[in-house]
């Protein structure tokens, strides 16, 4: 994707959000789930770029646009997550800042409705970086975060996805959440179903030249035995230092896990000096390709470089800047 050009003052802020990689095909969607997406990530974007504008912080920014979209049933985050194969959501997310490089982490939340904010509250209000299950859901209720019955995070899509994947799993089928919504919810109807990934994340810039990065996610459908992915992983999923730059990412987790993907970028970025385009690149279309894993990444740097890069064949993704209007994609081919 282009970066600014040499001859373009360098942006004062930024955002980039994503909204899962995965099987996002041109004629896969009906141009309403279409429009649906485009005006989701359009509108997450422009969330966070309205707390930039004012000179509010890149973690505010990302905390208000992650929060809009845990809340929309067309991601798999908080609303709308994908369940394990027990039937349940267990919620996984992260957020990290680049200038003191604080980090907050939690997974397996199951009560807490945005695990986001959950996170960033590790990240300030504990001295920890990473709580899990119980025990981060009554943090979260210790620090007045709102609580839901779990039943909240119910989706009609993603239930028959976990059938879908049990059946041909040969694995039984749980009974319905309690409180589950008999009838599907008519926005979330609009969701395509992109295979296994559709987590959100979003990277940014503020006026203060600091980056951070913030993901969340449900994680991957009929999950087991408590399995955690990459997102809630500060190094895999998250990073963020004011030295390279601020990275959030989507795919099959265990890869990015194995190449600790977000810093892998940051250090090429802070030790190689490659450019933010190259970095994404070299890292997503060689390392992760090569491993044989699927996803994407989105990046920004605090000298107001934006990146993304993905190996899949669509990546839900926006991005805006003092000196960029929106772009909006989804496919390979778009802009
Ligand atoms: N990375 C997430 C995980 O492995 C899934 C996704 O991005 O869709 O849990």
């Amino acid at each position: 994707m282009s970066q600014p050009s040499a001859a373009a003052p360098a942006p004062k802020w930024a955002i980039v959000v994503h909204g899962g990689a995965g099987v996002i095909e041109r004629g896969g969607l009906k141009p309403e789930q279409e429009a649906a997406y485009r005006a989701a990530l359009g509108r997450a974007a422009e969330a966070g770029a309205a707390v930039l504008r004012r000179e509010g912080s890149a973690l505010d920014a990302i905390e208000t646009a992650i929060g809009l979209l845990e809340d929309d049933p067309l991601f798999n985050a908080g609303r709308g997550a994908v369940f394990t194969a027990d039937g349940r959501n267990e919620l996984d997310a992260s957020l990290m800042e680049g200038r003191a490089m604080r980090a907050g982490a939690v997974a397996g939340v199951t009560r807490t409705r945005h695990p986001i904010s959950l996170a960033r509250a590790v990240m300030e209000r504990s001295p920890h970086v990473f709580l899990i299950g119980e025990g981060a859901d009554a943090f979260a209720a210790t620090q007045h975060l709102e609580q839901v019955d779990p039943a909240w995070f119910f989706t009609e899509r993603r239930w028959r996805s976990l059938e879908k994947a049990l059946t041909a799993g040969g694995l039984p089928i749980p009974p319905r959440p309690a409180g589950a919504a008999l009838t599907p919810d008519p926005a979330a109807a609009l969701a395509h179903d992109e295979g296994k990934h559709g987590t959100v994340g979003v990277v940014a810039l503020d006026r203060h030249g600091d980056v951070a990065a913030g993901t969340s996610t449900g994680g991957t459908t009929a999950k087991r035995w408590g399995r955690v992915g990459d997102s809630p992983i500060i190094g895999a999923g998250t990073y963020a230092s004011n030295r390279s730059c601020a990275v959030s990412a989507t795919g099959t987790g265990e890869y990015f896990i194995r190449l600790t993907v977000a810093r892998e970028i940051c250090a090429l970025v802070e030790y190689k000096g490659l450019s933010l385009q190259a970095a994404v690149d070299q890292v997503v279309q060689q390392e992760l390709t090569a491993m044989g894993g699927d996803g994407g990444v989105i990046a920004v740097a605090p000298d107001g470089q934006m990146a993304w890069s993905f190996n899949t064949s669509g990546m839900y993704r926006a991005r805006l800047s003092d000196a960029q209007p929106l772009v909006v994609g989804l496919y390979k081919d778009d802009p």
